[in-house]
C-alpha cells in the first residue's frame, strides 16, 4: 500500500526506532508514547485491520510471540503490561495497517475511554 504510513515504516522509507524485526514482523517505538514502554508491532504484509487476516494465516500468533519476547526484554513480565489492538473507527484505529500496541512500565486504568 503506497500511501500507508506503517508500510513505509516497514519498508524503511520512513525512519523509526526499530526494536525487533524478522522476515514477517517489525516492532518500533511509538512516536507518542503513552507509558514508559510503548512499542508498535506490525506485520510487514499490509492488512487493514485484524478482520482482514485470512483464516489459517498465523501472523497473529507470530505477533503475539514477538510481543512476549519484547515484554521479557523490556522487563515487563513481572509487573504486567497491556496489549492493545484498535480496529476501525470506533476502536480508535488511526493507522489503517494492522498493529498491536505493547504498553507497560506503569499501572493502567480500566475501562478504556
Ligand atoms: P492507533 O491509534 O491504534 O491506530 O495507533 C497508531 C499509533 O501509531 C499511535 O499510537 C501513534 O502515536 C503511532 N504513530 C504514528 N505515527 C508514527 C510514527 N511515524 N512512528 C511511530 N509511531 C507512530
Ligand atoms: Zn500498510
Amino acid at each position: 500500500m503506497s500511501d500507508c504510513l506503517f508500510c513505509k515504516i516497514a519498508n524503511k522509507e520512513i525512519p523509526s526506532e526499530i526494536v525487533y524485526e524478522d522476515n514477517r514482523v517489525i516492532a518500533f517505538k511509538d512516536i507518542a508514547p503513552q507509558a514508559p514502554v510503548h512499542i508498535i508491532v506490525i506485520p510487514i504484509e499490509h492488512f487493514d485491520c485484524v478482520l482482514n487476516v485470512p483464516a489459517g494465516n498465523d501472523i497473529i500468533s507470530h505477533i503475539h510471540s514477538v510481543i512476549n519476547r519484547l515484554a521479557i526484554k523490556y522487563d515487563l513480565a513481572q509487573k504486567g503490561f497491556r496489549i492493545v489492538n484498535n480496529c476501525g473507527d470506533d476502536g480508535g484505529q488511526s493507522v489503517k495497517h494492522l498493529h498491536y500496541h505493547l504498553i507497560g512500565g506503569r499501572a493502567m486504568g480500566w475501562p478504556p475511554g
